[in-house]
């Protein structure tokens, strides 16, 4: 690829290792011309089925609002970009592996309240108890509830 710098079209690989779980290569590469460093990501584009939404309407499936939600789940939260990073690609990963064409949003869904539970508990809850509309109070205690039994395992 060019160089973002000076747009010289030889690049060296100097560096290059497996990310987020295999399904990326990063790659630390230096141009020949003007000696600048950059990191480019590779992963394979492989194409996501259609969501259908629950009023029974397709959309196409939407990355970055995937990349938004999770984001607003973990707002001021410990977590570090670069788990946000694997959990959205464990998400994307586990949509593809369906190997369906459209996969209902419901699914989608509690795929990213896995991902979350795994990721930080407060996020999880956070999103869960919106996702879910928990119909009341009990509802969502249980939610609690279970999440404080699991940690003390
Ligand atoms: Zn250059």
């Amino acid at each position: 690829m060019h160089c973002p710098f000076c747009a010289h079209p030889d690049t060296k690989v100097i560096d290059s290792r497996l990310v987020a779980d295999g399904s990326q290569v990063r790659r630390r590469r230096e141009c020949l011309a003007c000696g600048e460093r950059y990191t480019t990501f590779e992963s394979a584009e492989l194409v996501m089925p259609k969501i259908i939404k629950t009023d029974g309407t397709r959309e196409p499936f939407n990355e970055a609002k995937l990349r938004t939600g999770l984001a607003k789940a973990v707002e001021k939260r410990p977590v570090s970009v670069e788990d946000l990073e694997a959990a959205i690609n464990k998400i994307l990963s586990q949509i593809r592996a369906l190997g369906e064409r459209e996969v209902p949003s419901t699914v989608v869904g509690e795929l990213i309240i896995e991902a979350l539970r795994g990721l930080d508990e407060v996020a999880y809850v956070r999103f869960a108890s919106v996702y879910r509309r928990f119909k009341d109070v009990n509802a969502f205690r249980e939610e609690i509830d279970k999440l404080q039994s699991d940690s003390k395992e």
